[in-house]
């Protein structure tokens, strides 16, 4: 019983996450309201240099405060142990969407998942950058109505991911010409 209990609040922790993730990125990364903030400067140069990521200190600094934030009132409502799980949940599965994010724009899919991870993803860069804010799971923006099912993905070729390029021919690799072009997108 007390298992199923920390399994349940890992798992809670975990959807958390998932809904902060489009949160963060739909609003504080793409509502004009929030374009000046940290998080929204930091965005907007992601999405213009396409190969830039903030800096990982900042990212320790906001996850150790969240961190001790989170366990507060966790623990509390839950109970210590239960409240911990809830936020290890959480925590461990930022950083899995920032490993996932990261290889996205690094390195080509593995297996079905890994596909459709970047297709979601550069749909939302390349195509339109109101929709497919989720970067691990689809599930946020078929709740909110901002999903989209990627077609052909035109790259711009200054924004073209290394792993997509063929430096042999300078198109995409061929693997890929099914479901990328380079060109200008919109
Ligand atoms: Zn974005
Ligand atoms: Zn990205």
């Amino acid at each position: 019983m007390r298992a199923l209990q920390i399994i349940a609040a890992i798992a809670a922790g975990v959807l958390t996450w998932t809904l902060l993730e489009y949160m963060i990125h739909r609003w504080m990364g793409h509502d004009r309201r929030f374009r000046r903030t940290p998080f929204g400067v930091e965005h907007i140069r992601h999405h213009i240099e396409g190969n830039y990521f903030a800096p990982t200190w900042k990212k320790l600094i906001i996850a150790a405060v969240v961190l001790v934030v989170a366990c507060i009132p966790a623990t509390a409502i839950a109970g210590t142990a239960p409240g911990i799980a809830y936020v290890a949940g959480l925590m461990c599965f930022y950083g899995v969407y920032e490993w996932l994010h990261r290889r996205e724009h690094t390195h080509a899919g593995i297996g079905p998942y890994g596909r459709w991870a970047r297709r979601h993803h550069f749909h939302h860069h390349f195509v339109d950058g109101r929709t497919n804010h989720g970067v691990t799971t689809p599930l946020w923006d078929l709740a909110f109505g901002t999903y989209q099912k990627p077609t052909t993905i035109k790259v711009p070729p200054k924004l073209c991911m290394a792993w997509l390029l063929d430096p042999a021919t300078g198109d995409v690799r061929a693997a890929h010409a099914a479901t990328y072009q380079l060109g200008k997108s919109r």
